[in-house]
């Protein structure tokens, strides 16, 4: 009964989401704290007040989120955790500053942004040619070659887990392929400056997309945006999962240029003209339009980072440097394995990782300083 194309399929399996107990749950990257107030009230009062809004189709171009994305990009520079926050209002730090206005016919919203990759992987990488990641990267990305039958080629690290920046973009020239990985990169919670993002892309060819999952650039990553004025085969990929507390929400995003704006509409209207319902829009909207709240929320976890980081390095973890809301260790004659499961056993979900080259690392989100207390506590005996 089943396709051909069932066989090639090989489903991503997300950080556990148990329900026989209560776990502190740090293994999904969420984000610890509640969304804005104002999430919460434009809700409540979209509901309330216009009940038959429910019964209408939403806005299938999602034309007013578009644009308070945009303004939000504008207004933050797009790095939460560097912006000047004076009230409400909200200043980019100078380094995040976008050199021109991101405009709604930028950005593109989906529901999550794994149905946003979904729509990327089919709009602009192809069966005939290999789609260069890095070995260790978002694990979704080896997920949708497999349903949409594209080969991948995956680039090996350095041992510092640094991206091998040269080589992919010597494989992608030579194969003229899309390289496509994220920055900051997960699960290894380091990132690429802005100028090496710039080198690659010169070293990479130009007809082809090159996609830049920035998921995390909120928590201290460089965001490529800047660069979209020269490069029109970038696409950068964003999540309210994250810094936006908001991954019930389901909402994700794309900024590109138009050009390549355009066509992954294409891809949704014939696929789901309606991908995010209204009740995600209105949240998404409230959410963006009260950025000075999500900095705050971002600032308060790269502060409990900092502390996590200098405590796991006192107790003789290797722990790489952090431009994420999450860590990623290992410790000398330690099982990652059995750490894993001596910590869920003592109430906390963190996750690892079957993949070869990994087995033996923790990645930890960053909780609340509340859990992460908690965690240290249990961290102690290890
Ligand atoms: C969490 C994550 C996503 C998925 O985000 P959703 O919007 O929840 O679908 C995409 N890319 C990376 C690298 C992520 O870590």
């Amino acid at each position: 009964m089943l396709s051909q194309r069932m066989q090639n399929l090989n489903p991503y399996v997300p950080g556990e989401q148990p329900k026989d107990r209560e776990y502190i749950k740090i293994n999904a990257n969420e984000n610890p704290y509640p969304p804005s107030p104002k999430v919460v009230k434009a809700i409540e009062e979209f509901v309330h007040n216009n009940p038959n809004k429910l019964t209408v189709y939403p806005d299938p171009d999602s034309l007013q989120l578009h644009k308070d994305i945009a303004d939000m990009l504008n207004a933050t520079g797009g790095v939460l955790c560097r912006a000047n926050i004076e009230g409400d209002k909200v200043t980019p730090d100078p380094k995040d500053k976008i050199p021109f206005t991101v405009t709604p016919d930028m950005i593109y919203t989906g529901n999550g942004s794994d149905e946003v990759l979904s729509f990327v992987f089919y709009a602009f990488f192809d069966s005939d040619r290999p789609l260069i990641t890095p070995e260790h990267s978002y694990s979704f990305y080896p997920v949708y070659c497999g349903f949409y039958g594209i080969p991948r080629m995956p680039v090996s690290m350095n041992d510092d887990w640094t991206l091998k920046t040269s080589d992919m973009c010597e494989l992608a020239v030579k194969n003229n392929s899309s390289i496509i990985f994220a920055n900051p990169n997960a699960p290894t919670s380091l990132g690429l400056t802005r100028q090496e993002i710039k080198q690659m892309l010169d070293a990479s060819p130009k007809d082809r997309v090159f996609v830049v999952d920035e998921a995390y650039c909120d928590f201290g990553g460089e965001s490529a945006i800047p660069l979209l004025k020269d490069y029109k085969n970038l696409l950068i990929v964003r999540t309210f999962s994250k810094s936006f507390c908001g991954a019930g929400l389901r909402s994700g995003f794309i900024v590109a240029n138009p050009e390549l704006v355009n066509a992954v509409t294409t891809v949704k209207n014939s696929l789901n003209h309606f991908p995010m319902d209204a009740i995600t829009q209105v949240a998404s909207c409230a959410a963006v339009k009260d950025a000075a709240y999500y900095a705050e929320c971002a600032k308060k976890v790269v502060a409990t980072r900092t502390d996590f980081i200098e405590f796991l390095k006192n107790k003789g973890w290797q722990v790489n440097d952090s431009q994420t809301n999450f860590v990623f260790i290992r410790k000398d004659g330690v099982d990652g394995k059995k750490a894993y499961e001596y910590i869920k056993q003592q109430g906390i979900l963190v996750r690892r990782f079957d993949t070869k080259g990994i087995e033996e690392y923790l990645r930890i989100t960053i909780g609340t300083d509340e859990q992460m207390a908690k965690l240290k506590s249990i961290m102690e005996n290890l």
